[in-house]
């Protein structure tokens, strides 16, 4: 029997990059339950049938496929098993990222930086040029992107990543002025610290997590739900009059840099 939150998205087709997982399943999750038809993707087959599997054991609508974001043939993948399983695409989140290197932005070596800037930056830029013919076929959509509270204030060990998370931010401004005569609302989440592999250096230890709390007015990491929740406003008609927009789910975390 099919559990839903809400019926906010229903007839709705969304692809969520990097949602095995983490922040991009919470999504994917998220949105299913308020009626959105899923497309799920990873790198990894074994991690997306997995993923597939848990949401529709809750009844939820999900396709998925195998999909690195910086390989065009994979992101064309995504948008024509949408298409063809659902017959369409509302709304698209690209939410993967990766950081293969930690130290000061200045510190960062070139295939490292190339790396960062490959996969966070150029592949969410390449998956929002894609999805356009999609989007324009139903007359409107949404495109999410995920930067990281990190975009606003670079963290010391991660420099290159947080650098490529600020360009986040001036994309969404950028494509959703361009994007506005086409009925599509461009806009972006920026989370703070969230309880999933990813972060897991900041939340393991005991030391580490009191370091990183003490940032944090309200006392908890944030979760891959809270971030659901948040896109899945971004992704609805509730959020029409919103675009070029970044909201930070931090837990508080900004009155605090
Ligand atoms: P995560 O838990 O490490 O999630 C990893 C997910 O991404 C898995 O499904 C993984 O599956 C997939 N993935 C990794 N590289 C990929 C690629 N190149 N192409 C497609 N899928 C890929 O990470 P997360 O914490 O959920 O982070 C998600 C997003 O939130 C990222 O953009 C990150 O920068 C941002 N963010 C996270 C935090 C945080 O505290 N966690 C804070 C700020 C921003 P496979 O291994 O099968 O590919």
């Amino acid at each position: 029997m099919r559990f839903l939150l809400s019926s906010r998205l229903l007839g709705k087709v969304a692809v969520i990059t990097a949602s095995t997982d983490g922040i991009g399943y919470g999504i994917a999750e998220r949105l299913a339950k308020e009626g959105a038809k899923v497309v799920v993707s990873s790198r990894k087959q074994k991690n997306v049938d997995t993923a597939v599997e848990k949401l529709k054991a809750q009844g939820l609508n999900v396709v998925g496929t195998t999909c690195h974001v910086a390989k065009k043939e994979d992101r064309s993948k995504l948008f024509q098993l949408a298409e063809s399983t659902f017959g369409g695409v509302d709304i698209l989140v690209s939410n993967a990222a990766t950081n293969p290197t930690m130290g000061g932005v200045l510190d960062c070596d070139e295939s490292a930086w190339d790396k960062i800037f490959e996969t966070n930056v150029k592949a969410s830029y390449l998956l929002a040029k894609e999805v356009l013919p999609y989007l324009h076929k139903r007359k409107g959509g949404k495109i999410i992107f995920v930067s990281s509270i990190a975009g606003y204030n670079p963290m010391n060990l991660l420099g290159a990543y947080s650098v490529s998370k600020t360009a986040l931010l001036g994309l969404t401004k950028a494509a959703a002025v361009q994007l506005a005569k086409d009925n599509i609302n461009v806009n972006c989440l920026a989370p703070g610290i969230v309880q999933t592999k990813f972060a897991e250096a900041l939340t393991s230890s005991e030391f580490a997590r009191t370091e990183a709390l003490s940032h944090i007015p309200l006392n908890r990491f944030g979760t891959p739900t809270d971030m659901g929740a948040t896109v899945a406003f971004l992704a609805s008609d509730d959020a029409n009059y919103i675009t070029g927009e970044t909201i930070i789910v931090a837990g508080g975390m900004t009155s605090k840099l």
